[in-house]
């Protein structure tokens, strides 16, 4: 068997820069005591398990209030307004943002149009229903926004009549499906919405799915390595299942030992090995390590 690896061997930009801003508040703070973070720092449980921060439950701002003297740090995918409203509210609470620049310019954007007296633009954004992302965005949208998740809710959204005659800036969330992206700007262009993309899908996402293309058409089998609750690593499979090729998604070494006992993987001449954003380079190489010692 020959191991393909893809240059995306560990995180994109975003989550590094998340990560490490953690690291060095657990380091400059003696440890993880004191410091408490909004969200998953991204959408890797052994990413977030190696960091040991606590995540904090909203519960805990409302019910039991917070100890002093913590610092809570916002994950690479923002919070929503009520979240932030709360933790500015308490006193000696320090507030550290590890938010994505990327999602920070489209969080920034919507906190523009909320802020404005009279909208010139109706705002419809796409995303993952439950995705801390696209939670935050809503919360933040301006009244009279539409929050929509598939192309389904676009051709009702357009059938609707509610953006005739209106100028619609589409925002989508960073890490969503560009095909399911693609689709609901077919609808509103068959429907005759005016409509402007506010940025688009991340470059770092885009350029991964790339390179899962062309893994999937040199390879039998890929697996990706991240964590099934990560809607980068998902779309990740879906691509090169997309392109008839089996997709595996091992979160760390021991899910990749489970996925090789099952056999699936028996007898694939080419495996190809593609880290999803949210993925450190240090967990690839343990499941690259696992992958070729299973092969001798
Ligand atoms: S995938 Fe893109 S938008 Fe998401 S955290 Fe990484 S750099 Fe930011």
């Amino acid at each position: 068997m020959i191991v393909i690896r893809s240059e995306f061997d560990g995180f994109c930009a975003g989550i590094r820069r998340a990560v490490s801003i953690c690291a060095g508040l657990r380091n400059e703070s003696d440890g993880c005591r004191r410091i408490r973070l909004s969200h998953l720092i991204c959408h890797n449980r052994e990413v977030n398990e190696r960091l040991g921060i606590k995540v904090v439950a909203d519960a805990d701002f409302v019910g039991n209030g917070m100890e002093t003297g913590l610092t809570v740090v916002i994950g690479a995918h923002g919070v929503g307004k009520g979240f932030s409203e709360k933790c500015a509210g308490i006193r000696n609470l320090k507030m550290v943002s590890a938010v994505c620049p990327v999602v920070d310019r489209n969080l920034n954007e919507i906190k523009r149009l909320a802020a404005l007296d009279k909208l010139d633009r109706l705002l419809v954004y796409l995303g993952k229903n439950g995705h801390a992302e696209a939670d935050a965005a809503r919360e933040w949208m301006p009244d009279g926004s539409f929050f929509i998740a598939c192309a389904e809710d676009a051709k009702r959204l357009a059938d609707s009549g509610e953006l005739n005659g209106a100028k619609v800036e589409l925002m989508v969330q960073t890490s969503f499906s560009d095909a399911v992206f693609d689709a609901v700007c077919a609808v509103f262009r068959r429907a005759g919405v005016a409509f402007e993309v506010f940025d688009s899908i991340c470059s770092d996402c885009m350029n991964r799915r790339k390179d899962a293309v062309r893994i999937a058409e040199e390879c039998d089998a890929v697996v990706i390595v991240g964590d099934g609750i990560s809607s980068n690593a998902v779309e990740l499979a879906e691509i090169v299942r997309r392109h008839g090729k089996s997709a595996f998604v091992a979160m760390n070494a021991s899910e990749m030992d489970v996925i090789l006992d099952s056999g699936v993987v028996n007898g694939r001449a080419r495996v190809g090995l593609i880290s999803s954003a949210s993925s450190s380079k240090e967990i690839f190489e343990e499941v690259l390590a696992r992958l070729e010692a299973w092969y001798g």
